[in-house]
């Protein structure tokens, strides 16, 4: 509708509008094909047009509305076999071309007139253009909205919907890169293109710490970046404030975007000097391909979205393309986030309390609250298993108040009710803190209850201040001047140098993680370094303890080297608050001594099992969520070890444990092929993916079948450790 606007105005003048039943050929059925699908929801159906004319292609595009509305192909407008302005009504004819120039001068416009569709019949529209300009302010694109308004008088709001385009830096939207594939996918169906989904996760803070200013300067140093690997600009998009989208047309092979990718990881990480500082912006990227992930634009998207949500923060990982697995954990993400919301409305949440323990007297001296969640039917959850799904959405924040008011509940209630009370410390996400309201909330929650605020800790992790200094260091001020006490959690695990540790005067106290106490017993470098935290704290100034500890050899190191205060299943696991309440009375509480077995690697029904040192291939799909049945991809597996009653596998999967999720296991032993029901029973997460236990829901004659092959596995792995040739 505009291409002629621009490069055919002559003939405008001489063509006429067809009106009251002539000229136009109305749409079959059969012809009416799908054009570029900028909306394939429910718009796609209504007289509403989206259109793109691009000045340096020449290309023109519109959504397939146009055919609802006008009655003639979307093709016919694309190729310029038929022209939007001949549709426009005689007498709004000025009207409209004075519109026009206006856009041609970089305008923004809105106006209404009529036109005559194919039938003749003559139709009020609403349209707004929006031009995109380039460095020397030409017209290098327009983006125009157009749709059908019974009464004048009334017009619609359109205006939400006519987006195409980022404000902030130009690039086009989600909307627009949707509408490029399927152009993409309309022109050459048999070419191989990706979708690049590239995150900024620390875009957000900055912009909110140093300024919208700064956050435009930091934009355009980054498009710039890109700019001089020769991306081209009308390759990159925006999709959200932290994700910016690249399509790659054309790509020969799978390496391709992966090699993009590494070199836009390069060239995007190096420092960014603003306001006197030089900051790092992590970026991670998630990519999708056409044909093997998708068949539409929106399809692409989502699973490079998939992809750009596995991908790790640092390290080789930050690369990640789709795969059909992933799907599965995006399912799980999805409900759970959907569960947690109802969970927190529906008071599901509940504290345990962990204590702190001086083991020179073992009297307890704190304890920290750690959340769970009380599922109905799933029983009590373990943090790990929603917090790291909550801290993507706002949800975390929901949860740390609820604990932060839950805790000075609780601290009321023993002073009222005059037991000994403690200290108690709470974790706060590292993300609450950069929403400003933080130290207000935590003044009138702790004034609500009228606790003493010495009775309230604040445990944040390392990274958390490394991030964010100013605004994380300001909001601890605050929060100090209250009389609270923060603590540093995960000590270790972090980038914190000596140096570093010294600006933060503010932190009261070191808490060594536990993954350093574990492997003092063996490690005698770890030994060392547990020491040197321990000189490091008390060369600052600080308070240390230690987490994690578990065994009598970790207790005896730790009050030798002057760390009495310690937390861990040697004293205590985190109890119910009936529970703790009665430990806090008495006061003190003894070290458990005597190693803990692991039930959790027997078979819980007492099945031999069968290990299999170099792991064994297997893999897994969903087959039900709540008794709904669902189609999910397989996962490949490593299986550690097999049972007559279940098996114990590593994934990189994050799944549930309970018996909300049906799951199906498929391996081979014997050259037999296996594929059994079964649950998760437990998970343990390792340094990179998990372990899980599954137990198999089968019945008798297959299990028969899956012991014989199994003491069949079990007398050659014998034969083989004996076998003189081997
Ligand atoms: P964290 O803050 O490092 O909490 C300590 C974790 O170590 C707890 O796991 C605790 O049960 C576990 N633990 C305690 N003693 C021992 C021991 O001797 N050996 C071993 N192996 N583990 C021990 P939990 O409760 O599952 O919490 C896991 C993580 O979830 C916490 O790590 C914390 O990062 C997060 N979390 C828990 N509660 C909250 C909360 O209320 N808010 C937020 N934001 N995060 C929470
Ligand atoms: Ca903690
Ligand atoms: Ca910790």
């Amino acid at each position: 509708m505009l291409k002629e606007f621009f490069s055919r105005s002559k003939k405008r003048n001489s063509s006429k509008v067809h009106r009251n039943g002539n000229g136009g050929r109305p749409l079959s059925q059969e012809g009416n094909h799908i054009r570029h699908p900028y909306f394939t929801g429910p718009l796609a159906k209504t007289n509403v047009v989206i259109w793109s004319y691009d000045f340096v292609t020449g290309r023109m595009a519109c959504s397939s509305g146009i055919e609802q509305l006008t009655g003639y192909r979307a093709s016919d407008f694309e190729r310029g076999k038929r022209i939007w302005q001949d549709l426009v009504f005689e007498e709004d004819r000025p009207g409209y071309e004075e519109k026009r120039k206006r856009v041609n001068r970089g305008e923004n416009i809105h106006h209404q007139y009529r036109i005559a569709d194919a039938s003749g019949t003559v139709r009020w529209v609403e349209e707004f253009i929006s031009p995109k300009m380039d460095e020397n302010q030409r017209v290098v694109r327009l983006d125009g909205f157009v749709a059908e308004v019974a009464d004048p008088s009334v017009p619609g709001d359109p205006a939400d919907l006519f987006s195409f385009h980022d404000p902030a830096t130009g690039l086009g939207n989600r909307k627009m890169l949707e509408a490029k594939i399927a152009s993409c996918l309309q022109d050459s169906p048999k070419r191989m293109f990706a979708v690049l989904l590239f995150q900024f996760d620390k875009l957000k803070s900055i912009a909110e710490v140093l300024g919208v200013k700064n956050e435009q300067k930091l934009l355009k140093i980054l498009l710039d970046r890109l700019q001089d690997m020769k991306i081209p600009y009308d390759h990159l998009y925006r999709l959200d404030s932290t994700v910016f989208g690249l399509f790659l047309p054309n790509i020969r092979d799978e390496e391709e975007p992966k090699k993009t990718a590494q070199r836009m990881i390069a060239n995007l990480e190096a420092p960014v000097p603003l306001e006197n500082y030089e900051f790092l912006f992590p970026v991670k990227i998630g990519i999708s391909r056409y044909p093997n992930d998708g068949s539409a634009g929106e399809e692409l998207i989502n699973r490079a979205e998939i992809a750009l949500n596995h991908a790790e923060d640092y390290g080789e990982e930050r690369i990640k393309f789709y795969f059909p697995a992933m799907d599965i954990e995006a399912r799980h993400v999805f409900q759970t986030e959907a569960d947690l919301k109802k969970a927190i409305r529906q008071n599901e949440l509940t504290l345990l309390f962990q204590p702190k323990v001086n083991a020179k007297n073992n009297a307890i001296v704190g304890a920290e609250a750690l959340v769970r969640w009380n599922h109905p039917e799933r029983g009590l959850i373990p943090a790990d298993q929603f917090i790291r799904i909550a801290e993507k959405s706002e949800l975390i924040d929901e949860i740390g108040d609820w604990v932060l008011k839950q805790t000075c509940k609780i601290l009321a209630d023993w002073t009222k009710r005059k037991l000994p009370a403690v200290p108690i410390s709470i974790n706060i996400s590292p993300k609450r803190f950069l929403r400003g309201d933080y130290p207000g909330l935590v003044r009138n929650v702790i004034r609500r209850w009228g606790i003493d605020p010495g009775l309230l800790e604040i445990e944040i992790t390392e990274t958390s201040l490394m991030e964010n200094k100013a605004v994380v260091t300001d909001a601890i001020q605050q929060i100090r001047q209250l009389g609270i006490k923060f603590s540093l959690d995960d000590f270790g695990t972090g980038f914190s140098s000596i140096n570093y540790l010294k600006q933060f005067r503010t932190i009261d106290t070191l808490k060594i993680d536990k993954s350093f106490i574990a492997k003092i017993d063996e490690d005698p470098q770890m030994s060392a370094i547990v020491k040197s935290f321990i000189m490091l704290a008390k060369g600052l100034d600080m308070e240390v303890i230690a987490e994690g500890v578990e065994t009598a050899g970790q207790l005896k190191f730790l009050t030798d080297n002057d760390c009495p205060v310690v937390q861990g299943f040697i004293y205590s696991k985190p109890l119910f608050l009936s529970d703790f309440e009665v430990l806090l009375r008495e006061g003190e509480i003894r070290p458990k001594i005597g190693s803990a077995t692991d039930i959790m690697e027997n078979d819980r029904r007492g099945y031999f099992r069968v290990n299999f040192p170099s792991r064994k291939k297997g893999w897994l799909t969903v087959k039900a969520v709540r008794g709904k049945s669902v189609n999910a991809g397989k996962a490949p597996i490593d299986i550690k070890n097999i049972g007559g009653g279940g098996l114990c596998f590593l994934s990189d999967l994050d799944l549930p444990a309970g018996n909300q999720m049906l799951l199906a296991f498929g391996f081979e032993l014997k050259d037999d092929p296996f594929v059994l029901n079964g649950h998760i029973i437990w998970k343990k997460k390792l340094r990179k993916g998990f372990e899980y236990g599954a137990e198999f829901i089968i019945d008798e004659n297959e299990r028969a079948r899956l012991i014989k092959d199994l003491n069949q596995v079990l007398v050659s792995q014998r034969h083989l450790l004996f076998d003189p040739f081997a």
